[in-house]
């Protein structure tokens, strides 16, 4: 996990179903997943069912703090079909904020909330892209914004845990403002976190940001045999997954030309998404084996991606 592009998957537990998962972690150096027998794949690092939301945020996010320290921009994706633990791993539900098990967003906001002095500075953003909209979870009515109106979000500085607690919880109730179950369109949409971190040492000053970006849901490449809004939900959820894959793509393998402009997600993150930055994708998958072929799709996606 020490490249400039780094992918990782993690596999959701199985809870308390009643079947037999045909998913095998192969070897763990190169760490390489057995789907089933047909497919195999290798990645950076893969977290087992077992495995902690604190010791998978060690691994995956404190190495970025440390680099965003320095002024680099670093981003995590989470993708992956619905139901897989994006949401839960990024920690990006109102719920994350009250339990000991919080995800990367507070995990990544405590860090720098300790390390806290007189010579930096921490903000916030939190925004959602639905169909091709941007709604910042911020502000109190969830306002659109024009994509051109990405400056105007709202940013928060954060002071202490506790306020920033409050904010974070304002901005998660926010995902789920127009849902209802059969139109979860906080599943629809992607979410963005951003820490904006600056310092500023004698005559030094640096800034740079952590993005924690909790994706739509992979699923809905497939399920785009509806007609008018919701099939053009889908191809706008289609084309910004298959953009995020190219770009990070023509990062990790040196080409000249990286095509940020095939979506609003790659344009928006343009600045944080080029060769002196840093990015993990963390792809979940599910246990189930009525799930196989999202898992194939997913654990594609991610030889994809280098
Ligand atoms: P997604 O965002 O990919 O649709 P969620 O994060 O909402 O998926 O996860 C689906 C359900 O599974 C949620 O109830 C979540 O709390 C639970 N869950 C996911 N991953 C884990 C995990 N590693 N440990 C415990 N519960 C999990
Ligand atoms: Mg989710």
């Amino acid at each position: 996990m020490d490249g400039f592009v780094n992918v990782a998957v993690r596999i959701r537990p199985t809870f308390k179903n009643n079947f037999c998962s045909t998913i095998k972690l192969i070897s763990e150096n190169p760490w390489t997943l057995q789907i089933d027998e047909r497919s195999q794949y290798t990645v950076d690092r893969i977290f087992t069912e077992d495995t902690g939301q604190l010791e998978i945020y060690n691994v995956i996010v404190r190495p970025l703090i440390e680099k965003v320290r320095l002024g680099y921009n670093s981003t995590v994706f989470a993708y992956g079909q619905t139901g897989t633990g994006k949401t839960y791993t990024m920690g990006s539900n109102p719920e994350a904020y009250e339990t000991d098990e919080p995800g990367f967003i507070l995990c990544s906001i405590s860090n720098f909330i300790e390390n806290l002095s007189d010579n930096t500075e921490i903000y916030i953003s939190f925004f959602e892209i639905y169909n091709e909209k941007i709604y910042d979870l911020l502000s109190t009515n969830k306002k659109m914004l024009p994509i051109k109106g990405i400056q105007d979000l709202m940013k928060e500085k954060l002071i202490d845990l506790a306020q920033a607690k409050s904010i974070l919880r304002r901005g998660s109730a926010n995902r789920h403002v127009g849902e209802t179950k059969q139109n979860s369109k906080s599943s629809r949409s992607h979410a963005i976190l951003t820490i904006h971190f600056s310092s500023c040492y004698q005559d030094t000053n640096i800034s740079a940001k952590l993005n924690l970006v909790d994706l739509a849901g992979s699923e809905s490449v497939k399920k785009t045999g509806n007609q008018g809004y919701q099939f053009q939900e889908g191809v706008n959820i289609n084309k910004g997954l298959l953009s995020i894959g190219r770009v990070v793509n023509a990062l990790a393998t040196n080409v000249s030309f990286i095509p940020y402009r095939e979506s609003k997600i790659t344009t928006i993150l343009q600045d944080s998404l080029n060769r002196n930055n840093y990015v993990t994708l963390i792809a979940c998958i599910s246990p189930n084996p009525d799930d196989i072929r999202e898992t194939i799709q997913t654990m594609e996606f991610t030889q994809e991606t280098k």
